[in-house]
């Protein structure tokens, strides 16, 4: 299941994507078809930066049979996970130069459109 396709901004792990929805992997391994991801989890020293749960602490979310599922099948979850792909998400916002596609977003734009959607959730408009 490699994925080589790989995007032109990076991803600053503002963790707005998995506000907006689950990925496919949080789909398929726990079910989860809206809304916030459950496995986001945001660094305790740095509280804009978001984690994906299923890379740094998947026994936490997952069942026993997943976990050992991913630690033989997919040796590399991280990569599969697209860590480092860049970012991903679909989503159009306005911008300081109108409405632009949020990837393209500087990471302090990131940060700041994200605190506004972490406290205001209903103001989040997403293609994906
Ligand atoms: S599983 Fe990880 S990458 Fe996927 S939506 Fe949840 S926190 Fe984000
Ligand atoms: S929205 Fe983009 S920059 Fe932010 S965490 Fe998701 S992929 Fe990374």
């Amino acid at each position: 299941m490699d994925n080589p396709e790989t995007y032109p901004h990076p991803c600053t792990n503002c963790g707005l994507c998995c506000i907006a929805v689950p990925c496919p992997a949080a789909q398929g391994f726990m079910g989860v078809k809206t809304g916030q991801c459950p496995a986001l989890e945001w660094n305790p020293e740095n509280p804009d930066e978001s984690r994906c749960g299923l890379i740094t602490n998947k026994e936490k979310y997952l069942s026993q049979h997943a976990v050992a599922f991913i630690e033989k099948e997919i040796p590399n979850f991280p990569e599969f996970m697209g860590a480092g792909k860049g970012c991903c998400i679909s989503a159009r916002v306005l911008g300081p130069h109108g409405m632009q596609d949020f990837a393209s977003l500087s990471p302090l734009q990131k940060i700041d459109y994200t605190r506004i959607i972490r406290t205001n959730p209903n103001k989040l408009q997403s293609r994906q």
